[in-house]
């Protein structure tokens, strides 16, 4: 045995059959923190686990390399001293409904408050939501500054052009049946499915029906409030809002085959402005990069519309991506109001996304909707105009024109060579 294997027991330490006689019961949807307990997806004391799986979505699998690596101790314990929210949010009447939130633990940020006697005795429970605050500075903010479509008042906005936000993280935290009820299946065939498309990466899904909360690896949310976070749930005061789905060569690189980084930027900046209207602003960031397809798979996706027959025209736009994934789109916005419901959230004044999905899924989860602001039509890359009819063609929202068959089979992107 090498020095680097000899760190880790010899024997393989399985969760899936050990019914833990410690582990703390767990009440979804429970009115208290005291009454719901504790959600411990510890590796480390595994008579106290009470889910399926473990913390930090994805990087749980960096957590293991670190561990396998020697770097990390697994039995580090983390110091939360300090580390409390910045702003308190809720507890509100949703955190009470176990089917107004399935995806996130709505007393994740508090844990280290409401479960401190818990920890004090030695239990391993962790926080799945951070909060805490930032400036953000953007060249399309200090645009909008220059062109007098935005003024710095030393709150919102400080005179060096960065917009004062609350943010926070959000790492999710599924209620299998709960999920299982949004998505129109059975619990057991979504264990099965989750299981078996995972590689069998967590077999409790299968053979421990008594635990029903899942820390899946997947990427989390992130939430940037401008204003003031409690007055998010007081539908009196105007909310701006967005909820956007990273795409990383958009967003970060600044790509131009979509709209994803203007519809961001013009959403921040509409945020902004109602913040200083007196209202407060929400642009909630989800990891489901490329539709949730990956980056792999919408790089060939790309290619193959670019090199098509005709060239990338919008009325093939659909059917490229349904040839390379199989589907148009898994981002499923089911799961995604959860968090609007999480800052308790009840009328969302201006909605800033165009998506029929998005609009869906928030009205259907009884948040009502009042205008719905679309992309400014300047704002939209050349090459992106695909993207957007295609779009518009297949529900989209929006205040003008819908293109027809001839328009989208007349909208051209550019070639791979261009
Ligand atoms: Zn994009």
């Amino acid at each position: 045995m090498s020095a680097q294997t000899s760190r880790v027991p010899s024997h393989i330490r399985l969760t899936s059959h050990s019914g833990g006689p410690d582990a703390p019961p767990l009440v979804w949807g429970a009115p208290t923190a005291a009454e719901r307990g504790p959600v411990i997806g510890t590796t480390g004391t595994r008579a106290h686990r009470n889910v399926i799986g473990t913390h930090s979505g994805s990087y749980s699998v960096y957590r293991a390399l670190a561990v396998a690596s020697g770097a990390l101790s697994r039995e580090h314990r983390a110091d939360l001293t300090n580390t409390s929210p910045t702003d308190v949010v809720g507890p509100y009447p949703q955190w009470g409904d176990p089917a107004a939130i399935v995806s996130l633990d709505p007393w994740g940020a508090a844990v280290a408050d409401v479960f401190a006697p818990q920890i004090a005795a030695g239990a391993d429970i962790r926080p799945t939501i951070a909060v805490t605050k930032a400036h953000v500075q953007l060249p399309e903010i200090a645009e909008a500054i220059a062109k007098g479509r935005l003024r710095p008042d030393g709150r919102v906005l400080t005179d060096g052009g960065a917009a004062v936000v609350t943010k926070a993280a959000v790492e999710p935290v599924w209620h299998l049946p709960g999920v299982a009820a949004r998505f129109g299946c059975s619990e057991a065939d979504l264990r099965r499915v989750l299981f078996e498309e995972t590689g069998g990466m967590y077999p409790e899904l299968v053979t421990r029906g008594d635990l029903e909360v899942f820390l899946p690896p997947i990427g989390g949310q992130t939430l940037y409030i401008f204003g003031d976070p409690r007055a998010l749930s007081d539908p009196s005061v105007e909310l701006t809002a967005r909820v956007h789905d990273e795409c990383n060569g958009s967003d970060v690189f600044g790509s131009d085959i979509c709209t994803c980084r203007p519809y961001l930027t013009h959403a921040i900046e509409e945020c902004i402005a109602g913040t200083q209207r007196g209202g407060v602003g929400l642009v909630a960031y989800s990891r489901k990069e490329g539709r949730a397809l990956g980056e792999v798979t919408k790089f060939l996706v790309y290619n193959a519309r670019k090199r098509q027959l005709g060239g990338d025209t919008a009325d093939q736009y659909f059917a490229r991506t349904e040839c390379v994934a199989g589907v148009q789109d898994m981002r499923f916005q089911e799961l995604m109001p959860d968090v609007l419901h999480w800052l308790g959230i009840t009328r969302i004044h201006r909605l800033v996304s165009m998506s029929n999905m998005k609009y869906d899924a928030i009205t259907g989860s009884g948040i009502e909707v009042g205008e719905r602001v679309n992309i400014p039509d300047e704002l939209i890359p050349a090459d992106a105009r695909v993207e957007i009819d295609a779009k518009m063609a297949a529900g989209y929202f929006t205040p003008g024109e819908v293109p027809d068959a001839d328009a989208l089979r007349n909208t051209v992107g550019r070639g791979l060579s261009g």
